[in-house]
C-alpha cells in the first residue's frame, strides 16, 4: 500500500483515537523540568511523569506524533540506511491500564489491516524471559515460534538512566534477501540492513531508581514507539530513509545547491544524506529554543551544524549555505508544525550567525588538520595527539567529533583522553576567572558541592545518550 509520512501519522493518530486514546500534539524537543535528559529521544521522554504517578495524566490513554533527537546516532546517518539524528516517533500509551495483550493485538491490527503489511513479512523479538509476550504473539496472533526472537537486555530492555522502563517486544519487517548479509546468522537484531526494526512496544513496570534499583510500578504502564520515517521507508519500499516524500524533496534541495547527483558515489551519497538530516534536526532545534553553545543541548547544535558545514565543503558548496536550506524544512514541515512558521526569521538568523562564525576557520582548520594528516602518515602515526585536537577545537572551532571523523577516514585516530584533560583544564580556567574574587572563601565542603553538581551534570549528558561523546 503506498502511503506518505503524513498519511501514515494522521492513519496512526486516528487508529489509536479510534481505541479511544487522547491525541496530543509532540512536545518541545527540550525537555520540561527533567534534568536527566539534554533533548527528547523518545516519545515516552516527555510524558515521564505520567508514568512514574508524578502526574496525573489527561487520560490513561495517550497517543502521539513526537519530534525526537538522538545524537547518539550521529555517526551512523547517512553510514545505515535507518537512522537520523531527527525523526518523529509514534507512540501510544497506557497510563497504568492496558498492558501487553492489547499492546500487541493492536500493533499487530494496525500493521496487518491498516498499513496492509503483508503479515509473513512480519517479524518479532522479545525479551529473553518474556514468556507472556511469547504466548501472546504464538498463540493469540499465530506467529511461528521460529519468527519470534528472543533477546536480551541490551536489545530487549527499554530504560533511561532513572525512571520508567521494562521488557519490550519489538516488530521488524523483512525487507528480503537482497538487503541482507547472507550469513546463516541473518535475522532480526543482526547489523545488516535486511530486518528493519520499526516499533519497540515497551511493556513498562519497573521505575528505577537513581542507586539502579528497579521497583515494580503498581500498575504497569505500555508505552511504544515507532520510527515515522522508517515504517514510511519500508511502506515505500525505499532504500533508506532519506529517500521517501518530503524527505527526498529536501534531499533533493540539497543536490540543487551543491550541484551533485544523488545515487552515483557512495561517498557523496553520504554527504547529501548528512546534510539532509542534520538540516531538520539544526531547524526543529533552533525553533524549539535551543541556541549554539559550547555546553549541554547548544553544543549538540553547534555540532550539527558544523557537521553539515563540513560536509556541504565536501560537495564543494561555496559559502555558508544551511541558513537558507531551513527555509526548505519550514516550507516542507510547516503545516504540521506551524511553529517553524512563526519561528521563521529567528531559525534563518541564528542559523546563519553561527555558520558565519565558522566559515571563517573552517578552510584554515582543515588545511591545519590536513597537515597533521600528512605529519601523521610520514612519520607512520596512527594517533593524533590531544593537544593538537584541541587546539582544532579551541581556536578553528572543530568540536572533537568532527576532528575524529575526518581522521577515521584516513584510518587514524585522536587522543580523546588527552583531548579530554585539556578541556577540564580550560573549564577550570573559565571557572577560576569567573569566581576567582570568591575562590580564597571557598571552604572545602562548598567546593566538593560544586565540583558534584558538575560531575552529576555531565557525567549525567553522557550516560543518558550513551553513544554521544561530548
Ligand atoms: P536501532 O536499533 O535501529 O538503533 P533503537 O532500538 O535504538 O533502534 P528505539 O529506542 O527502540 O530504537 O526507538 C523506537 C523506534 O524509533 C525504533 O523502532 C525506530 O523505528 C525508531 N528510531 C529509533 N532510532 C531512530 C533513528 N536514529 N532514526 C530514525 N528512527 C529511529
Ligand atoms: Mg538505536
Ligand atoms: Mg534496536
Ligand atoms: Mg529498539
Amino acid at each position: 500500500k503506498k502511503m506518505g509520512l503524513n498519511e501514515i501519522r494522521n492513519e496512526f493518530l486516528d487508529f489509536f483515537q479510534e481505541k479511544n486514546h487522547l491525541i496530543l500534539p509532540s512536545f518541545s524537543l527540550v525537555p520540561k523540568n527533567d534534568k536527566s535528559l539534554l533533548l527528547i529521544n523518545a516519545g515516552m521522554a516527555p510524558l515521564k511523569p505520567y508514568f512514574t504517578g508524578d502526574s496525573i495524566p489527561p487520560n490513561k490513554r495517550v497517543a502521539t506524533c513526537q519530534k525526537c533527537v538522538r545524537t547518539g546516532d550521529i555517526e551512523n546517518v547517512g553510514k545505515t540506511d535507518r537512522h537520523a539524528t531527527f525523526f518523529e516517533m509514534l507512540g501510544n500509551f497506557s497510563f497504568g491500564e492496558y498492558f501487553k495483550d492489547e499492546a500487541i493485538e493492536w500493533a499487530w491490527e494496525f500493521m496487518t489491516e491498516r498499513l496492509e503489511i503483508p503479515r509473513e513479512n512480519i517479524w518479532v523479538t522479545i525479551y529473553f524471559d518474556d514468556d507472556e509476550a511469547f504466548e501472546i504473539w504464538n498463540k493469540k496472533i499465530k506467529i511461528s515460534k521460529e519468527k519470534i526472537i528472543r533477546l536480551g537486555k541490551e536489545d530487549n530492555f527499554w530504560e533511561l538512566e532513572v525512571g520508567p522502563g521494562g521488557p519490550c517486544s519489538e516488530i521488524y519487517i523483512d525487507r528480503g534477501e537482497e538487503y541482507g548479509c547472507g550469513k546463516s546468522t541473518c535475522k532480526p537484531g543482526c547489523e545488516c540492513d535486511r530486518y528493519v526494526e520499526v516499533w519497540n512496544l515497551v511493556f513498562s513496570q519497573y521505575d528505577k531508581d537513581e542507586y539502579g534499583n528497579y521497583n515494580p510500578l503498581p500498575n504497569p504502564n505500555i508505552d511504544t514507539g515507532m520510527g515515522l520515517e522508517r515504517i514510511a521507508a519500508v511502506m515505500e519500499g525505499a532504500d533508506n530513509i532519506f529517500e521517501i516524500g518530503i524527505i527526498n524533496d529536501l534531499l533533493k534541495e540539497v543536490e540543487k545547491i551543491s550541484g551533485e547527483k544523488y545515487g552515483k558515489d557512495k561517498k557523496v551519497d553520504e554527504s547529501i544524506r548528512v546534510i539532509t538530516d542534520h538540516i531538520r534536526a539544526i531547524t526543529f532545534l533552533v525553533s524549539d529554543g535551543v541556541l549554539p553553545s559550547n555546553e549541554g543541548r547548544g553544543y549538540v547544535l553547534r555540532r550539527l551544524i558544523r557537521r553539515g558545514a563540513r560536509h556541504g565543503k565536501l560537495l564543494g558548496i561555496d559559502g555558508i549555505f544551511l541558513y537558507a536550506l531551513s527555509e526548505k524544512v519550514i516550507q516542507l514541515w510547516k503545516e504540521e508544525y506551524t511553529e517553524l512558521a512563526e519561528n521563521e526569521e529567528k531559525i534563518k538568523r541564528i542559523i546563519k550567525i553561527e555558520e558565519e562564525k565558522f566559515e571563517e576557520t573552517i578552510d584554515q582548520g582543515i588545511n591545519i588538520l590536513n597537515k597533521y594528516i600528512e605529519d601523521m602518515e610520514n612519520n607512520n602515526e596512527k594517533t593524533l595527539s590531544g593537544d593538537k585536537a584541541f587546539k582544532l577545537y579551541d581556536t578553528y572551532g572543530f568540536p572533537l567529533d568532527l576532528t575524529r571523523e575526518i581522521l577515521e577516514e584516513k584510518a587514524l585516530k585522536v587522543d580523546e583522553k588527552e583531548f579530554n584533560i585539556e578541556m577540564e583544564e580550560q573549564r577550570e580556567r573559565a571557572r577560576n576567572a569567573r569566581d576567582g574574587s570568591k575562590r580564597e572563601a571557598w571552604g572545602k565542603d562548598e567546593l566538593t558541592s560544586r565540583f558534584k553538581e558538575f560531575k552529576t551534570k555531565f557525567i549525567g549528558y553522557t550516560t543518558t545518550e550513551s553513544n554521544s561523546r561530548i
